[in-house]
């Protein structure tokens, strides 16, 4: 269970994410959480900064598609504002959204990448389907309690499982010799 939980790569935002290094892994399609991922959970627009990085990751090719548990119309919009595709509803550490999310991009696990900033629905969810899963840290910590509670229970399981994650990339990148 504890495997499932951790993320592939775990970075401070969207913007740490080196996508040329995902390029050369194989991944095309980026599966992407919206709340506290790409925007603040109450922030209706999307920054200037978040709008060229879309823009970036599609001029080297990925096709990108996002994925809520939020509602429709919230998502939709957002969708319609980077020129994504969205599903809604998510449901998320379901597997159906992603497994939709990469029928609409038409990739396959092993080529997409999943984006999120909680463990126990996008990592988790991610993992469960084999995709490359990258967590980011969430951009506000101005949450429903729900997400707090779940926030605790994280923090219990991730500290061992990032130690593990962060030697083990250590020694890939010594035996690679390739930089952070
Ligand atoms: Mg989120």
């Amino acid at each position: 269970m504890v495997e499932r939980l951790r993320p592939r790569l775990y970075v401070p935002s969207i913007y740490a994410i080196n996508l040329e290094r995902l390029r050369r892994r194989g991944i095309v399609g980026l599966v992407l959480d919206l709340d506290n991922t790409l925007v603040a959970w109450n922030n209706d627009r999307a920054s200037k900064d978040l709008s060229r990085w879309v823009q970036q990751a599609k001029q080297q090719g990925f096709r990108l598609c996002l994925v809520s548990n939020n509602f429709p119309a919230r998502v939709r919009r957002f969708g319609q504002w980077l020129d994504v595709p969205a599903v809604a509803n998510a449901a998320k550490p379901r597997r159906r959204a992603f497994r939709r999310a990469m029928e609409l991009i038409d990739t396959e696990p092993r080529t997409t990448a999943v984006i999120g900033d909680q463990v126990f629905t996008d990592v988790l969810g991610g993992n469960r389907l084999h995709c490359y899963t990258i967590l980011v840290l969430p951009m506000t910590e101005h949450e429903y309690w729900t997400t707090r509670l779940v926030r605790r229970v994280e923090r219990l399981v991730l500290p061992q499982t990032m130690r593990r994650r962060r030697i083990a990339d250590a020694a890939s990148r010594a035996s690679h010799g390739a930089t952070p």
